[in-house]
């Protein structure tokens, strides 16, 4: 309505109570290395990277200095038909970066677009190779990959998929590995579960391996609260893809670009997938962008299906825009100059310490974590599933520590450049405030 005086009212907030914030609004207007600050002049100290996605820490000097070159000498250029030498040259960079032979990027604009993307190529790839049957896409519960149709189908979070219809015909999941009867706060890698990957066999016998293009999983399943996967999961998933012919996508949104300690959990942990979705740390975040890593020969695959012809109908017209390109280029340089993803492998121990210094701290009931990322699971509060975690998160806030409540979990993932005394603070401010909170 024309002269709406509430000035927050406008702005439909996504994945937000809306009306709860806007009671109590908390914003954030400034950010510089680790901390943000807050409207009311607090520095925040910024225990998740943004969402997960400001890996070499904010406002980066010289990110922000190539965005603004590129800004004033390349806004904008097509990638359908015409190109720019920033694209080429970050495309170039990136598959030097991935698994070997995954060396084809695909670009995108977010996370979402990205798996939306590789769901697409993997059916692409499917059909150059004569098995068009297969066109069945398989997930996992619990497994988060963005919003888009194909997301939410291969996604295992009901909320984000039932208001929204059926979704894609023809999906289906494998169970998830979260088991805190064997698992909780083991070190590493959880030391069972690894025979769930035997679910895909149940899958292909269920409906056929010839109607099955791929399984998509996260290697870490970041946004419903840390869940590691089982020591072997993996690479049993891996062989039982190769057995029957099922191309494997790793959704790396979170985990690419130095989370894990690597430049993906695939390279870190040693599992190559034939597809591999990035976005997040790609440019430090300062510009949306998303890419897609392709194995070389599943990419001639599809290129030689259609000589002389357009091969992928599918594209973004902010596809590899310059804008971005110029950023993720400055971080890929700011994460080597800075060794941050073995920074982040180096801290790995003193941060689990940390971590599981909580351990025995009223309502905890599971810690995990690896790399610079890290789960604190709470006891549900009876009858009001994940108030706990939002009150610990509010709590944190007014405290000056962002973390990130998802369901009854505390996830934490700090910029790369983090500091000892800094995870020393953020783990002694959740233990403090999980005293005080019901
Ligand atoms: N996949 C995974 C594994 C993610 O963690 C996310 C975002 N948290 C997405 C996809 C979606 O990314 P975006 O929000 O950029 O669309």
């Amino acid at each position: 309505m024309k002269g709406e005086n509430d000035p927050l009212a406008a702005f439909w907030m996504p994945f937000t109570a809306n009306r709860a914030f806007k009671a109590h609004p908390r914003q954030l207007v400034s950010a510089s290395g680790i901390y943000y600050q807050s409207a009311d002049g607090r520095p925040i100290l910024d225990g998740t990277s943004g969402l997960w996605c400001s890996n070499a820490g904010h406002c980066r000097r010289e990110i922000v200095e190539a965005i603004a070159r590129a800004a004033a000498a390349l806004d904008f250029a097509p990638t359908f038909q015409l190109g720019h030498p920033q694209a080429f040259e970050l495309a170039h960079r990136l598959a030097a970066l991935m698994p070997e032979g995954l060396d084809r990027i695909f670009f995108t604009n977010s996370g979402s677009e990205s798996v939306d993307t590789a769901l697409k190529i993997a059916l692409a790839i499917q059909r150059a190779r004569g098995q068009g049957t297969r066109t069945r896409l398989i997930g996992r519960e619990r497994g988060y990959h963005g919003v888009g149709f194909g997301g939410i189908s291969v996604g295992g979070i009901v909320s984000n998929r039932r208001t929204f219809g059926g979704g894609l015909p023809g999906t289906d999941h494998l169970r998830h590995t979260h088991d805190l009867a064997r698992n909780a706060f083991s070190r590493g890698f959880p030391q069972h579960g690894a025979e769930l990957a035997d679910d895909l066999e149940r899958l292909v016998g269920l409906h056929g391996a010839e109607t099955i293009a791929a399984v998509i999983v996260e290697p870490m399943a970041g946004s419903t609260g840390v869940l590691l996967p089982p020591a072997g999961y993996l690479e049993r998933l891996r062989k039982i893809c190769d057995r029957h012919g099922i191309l494997l996508i790793f959704d790396e949104v979170i985990t690419a670009f130095g989370r894990v300690g690597g430049a993906t959990a695939a390279d870190r942990w040693g599992v190559t997938p034939d597809v591999i979705t990035m976005a997040k740390g790609l440019t430090n975040a300062a510009v949306p962008m998303g890419a897609v890593a392709v194995k070389r020969e599943w990419h001639d695959a599809v290129i030689e299906g259609a000589p002389g012809g357009i091969e992928l109908f599918h594209g973004y017209t902010y596809s590899g825009h310059p804008l971005a390109c110029a950023a993720a280029l400055a971080a890929l340089d700011l994460y080597a100059r800075e060794g941050l993803f073995e920074r982040a492998d180096a801290l790995a121990r003193y941060w689990e310490d940390a971590a599981h210094g909580l351990k025995g701290r009223r309502h905890v009931i599971d810690i995990r974590a690896i790399g610079l990322v890290a789960g604190i699971e709470l006891e549900p509060r009876p009858g009001a599933p994940t108030a706990r975690a939002m009150e610990l998160f509010h709590a944190c806030f007014d405290k000056g520590l962002l973390v990130r409540a998802t369901g009854d979990i505390i996830a934490l993932s700090p910029p790369l450049i983090v500091e000892k005394g800094e995870i020393d603070t953020m783990f002694e401010t959740i233990g403090e405030l999980l005293e005080t909170i019901a």
